[in-house]
């Protein structure tokens, strides 16, 4: 299964990806999660990337496109993997397809999460993400059994820097601009399924399950 979960920033991409990890065994590929190990870090790559993730914007296509091709070459991406969170430009998208015809692979499906502008705000201002195992909660949507501590690991849950409001609507900005492009991308190519992200995570997951059988 090689699957790219498409959507908004707080469209539920990273929810569902966990979920589907566990399921069939496969790696997710978040270049949000490599970008904030780099940055926790300081290597020299973190150190770069810092300034365009606080401010909202995107990180260099060549910096997100190095690092997933790099992580597709490792042994557990054999049998499949999601990505999420890339790619998230037209050009990210064309190197990918180079990328994964060189290794003589393809995509099977493109999924795009919709979800309206507002309830992204509220989703984002309300996630919480675990320190240690990076689990993803939400103060109302999916909250842990205890405040502030990891159901997983008993890690503590931080608020991310760049989900407040003002940098989320500039999150939102790029992504209409920049990423929502490569919904007509895939669609052209005959793998994208769009579904509806509004609904809850169980709900949400059951259609991702039925998309992936058919
Ligand atoms: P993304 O990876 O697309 O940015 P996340 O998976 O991190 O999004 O989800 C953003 C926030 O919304 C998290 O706090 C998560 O718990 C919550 N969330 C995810 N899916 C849903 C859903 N279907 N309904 C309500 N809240 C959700
Ligand atoms: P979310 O899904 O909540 O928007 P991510 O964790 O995927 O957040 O990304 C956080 C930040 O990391 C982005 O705002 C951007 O600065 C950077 N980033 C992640 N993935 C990419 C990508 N594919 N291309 C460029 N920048 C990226
Ligand atoms: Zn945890």
């Amino acid at each position: 299964m090689k699957l790219i979960l498409l959507g908004p920033p707080g469209a539920g991409k990273g929810t569902q990806a966990k979920i589907l990890t566990d399921r069939y065994n496969i790696p997710q590929i978040s270049t949000g999660d490599i970008l904030r190990a780099a940055v926790k870090d300081k290597t020299a790559m973190g150190i770069k990337a810092k300034e365009f993730m606080d401010s909202g914007a995107l990180v260099p296509d060549e910096v997100v496109v190095g690092i997933v091709s790099d992580r597709l070459l490792d042994p557990d991406c054999t049998a499949g993997f999601i990505l999420d969170g890339f790619p998230r430009t037209v050009p990210q998208a064309e190197a990918l397809a180079a990328t994964l015809s060189r290794m003589g692979r393809d995509l099977d499906k493109v999924i795009s999460l919709e979800v309206d502008p507002e309830a992204l705000v509220e989703r984002l201002t309300g996630r919480r993400t675990c320190r240690e195992c990076g689990a993803g909660y939400h103060i109302s949507f999916d909250p842990p059994q205890k405040d502030g501590v990891c159901n997983l690991c008993g890690g503590e849950l931080f608020h991310r820097d760049d989900d407040n409001e003002e940098t989320i609507r500039k999150r939102l900005d790029v992504y209409l601009q920049q990423t929502a492009p490569l919904i007509s991308f895939y669609e052209r190519a005959g793998i994208l399924s769009s579904l509806d992200g509004l609904r809850s995570i169980a709900e949400v997951e059951q259609e991702i399950q039925h998309l992936l059988q058919a």
